[in-house]
């Protein structure tokens, strides 16, 4: 079929948990792209630094080599102008990916996403939402409950923190299923409660 003719842009997420395989999926398709002889560079926010800086690491101990970035804004400034394929792990971490990612796949890149749909609390994590509103394709992954064994949507913290973003993976989080999982502590939705209130207050000012 001739009726496709060009480089034609694309974007793809993959979102889940912590411990879904999303890391994994995103390698086996950067691997597929290098197989396939395409230009690759994959991308990754430099305050995950958990394992390796230079390279994504899955659970699973995969490996992909990729380049620390401050902000989705420096991968447009970094970004080699022949690459194809453009891999992002931690996308969760990038808050301003979402205007990035779309001109990307504008540009004609396939863009490949990677990340936690949702928080600590449960609450959808910017900017995925909005990724997955553009996207062509989404794949969304479910981790095993390390309670009951069950399909586990959600990403448990197991140390106190009203901080969003806690960097770390085992000891510090594990996935649960919607029965097994515990939002927060009290105290930590007492605290938004509390926000919600005061801006609430304050808006309401003249
Ligand atoms: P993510 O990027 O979603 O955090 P990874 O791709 O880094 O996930 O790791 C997925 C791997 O983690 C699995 O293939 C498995 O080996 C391992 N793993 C550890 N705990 C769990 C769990 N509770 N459920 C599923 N996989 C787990
Ligand atoms: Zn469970």
């Amino acid at each position: 079929m001739n009726i496709v003719q060009g480089h034609i842009g694309w974007l793809e997420v993959i979102c889940g948990p912590m411990f879904s395989g999303k890391s994994e999926e995103l390698i086996r398709r950067i691997r597929r792209s290098l197989i396939a002889r395409k230009r690759v560079e994959v991308f990754k926010p430099a305050i995950d630094r958990r394992y390796s800086d230079g390279e994504i690491v899955s659970h699973s101990d995969l490996r992909i080599a990729s380049q620390p970035v401050e902000s989705a804004r420096e991968i447009l400034e970094r970004l080699e102008i022949r690459t194809e394929v453009v891999g992002i792990d931690e996308a969760n971490f990038l808050p301003d990916l979402t205007e990035v990612a779309a001109r990307l796949a504008d540009m004609g890149k396939q863009v490949i996403i990677a990340g936690l749909d949702t928080d600590y609390l449960g609450r959808p994590f910017d900017p995925i939402p909005a990724l997955l509103a553009l996207a062509e394709e989404i794949t969304k992954t479910l981790a095993i409950c390390v309670q009951c064994g069950g399909p586990a949507k959600f990403t448990q913290r197991l140390v106190e923190s009203a901080d969003l973003i806690v960097v770390g993976g085992g000891g510090l989080y594990e996935a649960r299923c919607r029965r097994c999982f515990e939002p927060g502590s009290p105290r930590q939705q007492e605290l938004d409660f509390v926000k919600t209130k005061l801006a609430r207050v304050q808006n309401a000012r003249p």
